[in-house]
């Protein structure tokens, strides 16, 4: 079995002396796992986190681990280096997807989000971007956040909480009474580490330490 696809190089680690077990967010695939034979003594064409690239995996079977042929274009770090923020930030993101998405389920618009973080990840306005991302990270993963309306009187006026529950906005009058255990609005890195948290929960993992190390 033979897939094939564009990706980024999300996670490496040693595998022996000379092969690393490598996950890699693809467009046609979502996250894949397997093998990059070579990878740790290779000269040149070095796999390195945060590559882009086309990526070949082959398996005799297809429950199997299997083998990557890697072909990296670019680096998306590259623009990072000196910004450490901004490293911190796609670390996180690449330790997100590599830890939370279910192996061979296709995430295409995640994906494009994920390279688009990149970029934004470059400006001044990377926490925003980084936010964002992590609202379109939920929504994947089903726990999309509803922040336009008030989930219980369905007012578009004086939004102040979110639901832990339900991720939906809860207004002034109506979450007053329950305050001390609902989230604040507006949204921030915090609530949505939160959320992310719960998922981590329900899967029996912790939130991943590229994660933990962002502050708000
Ligand atoms: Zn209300």
């Amino acid at each position: 079995m033979q897939l094939e696809s564009v990706g980024i190089l999300v996670n490496l680690h040693p595998f022996g002396e000379r092969d690393s077990v490598a996950r890699v967010f693809t467009y046609d695939y979502g996250v894949m796992c397997g093998i990059m034979r070579a990878s740790q003594i290779a000269r040149k064409n070095r796999p390195l986190v945060a590559q882009i690239g086309t990526v070949s995996w082959n398996a005799r079977l297809d429950s199997q681990l299997g083998t990557f042929h890697w072909e990296s274009g670019r680096n998306a770090s590259t623009a990072l280096m000196g910004i450490p923020d901004a490293l911190g930030l796609m670390n996180s993101a690449f330790a997100l997807v590599a830890k939370l998405l279910p192996e061979r389920e296709q995430y295409k618009h995640l994906y494009t989000e994920t390279l688009q973080l990149m970029e934004n990840l470059i400006g001044p306005t990377r926490i925003d971007a980084y936010l964002h991302w992590e609202s379109e990270l939920l929504r994947e993963l089903g726990y999309g956040l509803n922040l336009g309306v008030c989930g219980s009187c369905g007012t578009h006026d004086n939004l102040a909480y979110i639901s832990p529950r339900t991720g939906r906005a809860i207004c002034e009058q109506c979450g007053a009474p329950y305050a001390p255990r609902l989230y604040k609005l507006p949204l921030t890195l915090d609530t949505t580490r939160r959320f992310i948290e719960q998922i981590c929960m329900t899967m029996g993992t912790d939130l991943p330490i590229a994660r933990k190390l962002i502050k708000n």
